[in-house]
């Protein structure tokens, strides 16, 4: 399928609100989406596999979305599929008192995945360009007061931009997404949560304060977005009231984004090959 329609262009005039967040592609239902996203869990695990054997590239997966878009159920089913031995996930939360003694993209080098693995990020340091200027947090970053000026939120675009591309450039791709969905649909989600017991865990009082400042997260990501969009590092925009169709649609970017990479298994030269036949002899001969 054609994934560019919901890539995001770099310095594209992005408007979020245009963006139909119950968009659910070329599917009318959820089986059928369903069936596709099972054929990709098993491409992906395929493609792992050959990025594991080449142990040249890793994938960097960044996922951000409004509370309850359903970041945690992507990774549990997009992810089900990936060998746990080269999958790494981290969740960034609050800042601990040891990461706020830090710059803000410390604490995501010390994750990044190693070479011929995957990395998911649940959140992740663009958190620092929305929870931090909507709740002005700066002060708490312990940023000398003389470095925040009005330019920081570029000034911090252009630090992302510098650092994904030094990632790209040294064998790390990033691919962000952002699950898009409406404020009603939080609404209903968030209900859900208190209606049914065994999401009653899920219900965080946080979520409603968050949900007070939509707007502003609305107005913060469209830039972000906008202006992190780049061709080492896109970002995607997920439409996400249908969970079936964001599953879908991250795992058929994710496997389309390392179908790209032409991965291969190492290949043995005729030494090699003439190596491994005599040590396979040895072997038929009980030799060893
Ligand atoms: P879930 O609610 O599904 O468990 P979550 O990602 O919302 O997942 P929480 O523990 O509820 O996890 O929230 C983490 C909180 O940490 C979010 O509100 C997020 O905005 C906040 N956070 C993450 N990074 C930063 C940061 N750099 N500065 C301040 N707050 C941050
Ligand atoms: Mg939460």
């Amino acid at each position: 399928m054609d994934i560019s329609k919901y890539k995001i262009g770099p310095q594209s005039d992005l408007k979020l609100s245009k963006i139909k967040t119950s968009d659910t592609g070329q599917f009318g239902e959820k089986d059928e989406a369903e069936k596709h996203l099972e054929e990709n869990i098993q491409r992906m695990a395929g493609l792992q596999s050959k990025l594991y054997a080449q142990n040249k590239y890793a994938f960097l997966f960044i996922i951000q979305a409004m509370d309850t878009a359903g970041k945690d159920g992507t990774i549990k089913h997009v992810m089900s599929g990936l060998n746990p031995q080269s999958t790494q996930v981290h969740s960034f939360k609050q800042p601990s008192p040891e990461e706020l003694d830090h710059d803000y993209l410390w604490r995501a080098m010390k994750c990044m995945p190693e070479r011929g693995c995957i990395g998911i990020f649940n959140r992740s340091y663009y958190e620092d360009v929305l929870v931090v200027r909507v709740h002005d947090l700066l002060k708490k970053q312990q940023i000398p007061d003389e470095l925040i000026t009005d330019n920081i939120w570029k000034d911090r675009y252009r630090q992302i931009n510098n650092f994904e591309r030094y990632l790209y450039e040294n064998g790390i791709i990033t691919v962000k997404f952002f699950l898009h969905i409406s404020k009603e649909e939080q609404k209903d989600r968030l209900i859900g949560r208190i209606d049914d017991k065994a999401k009653n865990w899920k219900f965080a009082s946080a979520d409603i304060q968050e949900r007070q400042y939509w707007d502003e997260y609305q107005r913060y990501y469209q830039e972000a977005i906008s202006e992190t969009s780049t061709r080492e590092a896109p970002w995607y925009v997920i439409p996400a009231d249908k969970k079936w169709f964001a599953r879908f649609l991250v795992s058929e970017i994710i496997a389309q984004s390392m179908d790209a990479l032409k991965l291969g298994y190492p290949l043995v030269d005729e030494a090699q090959k003439k190596i491994l036949m005599e040590f396979k002899q040895k072997l038929l001969n009980n030799e060893v």
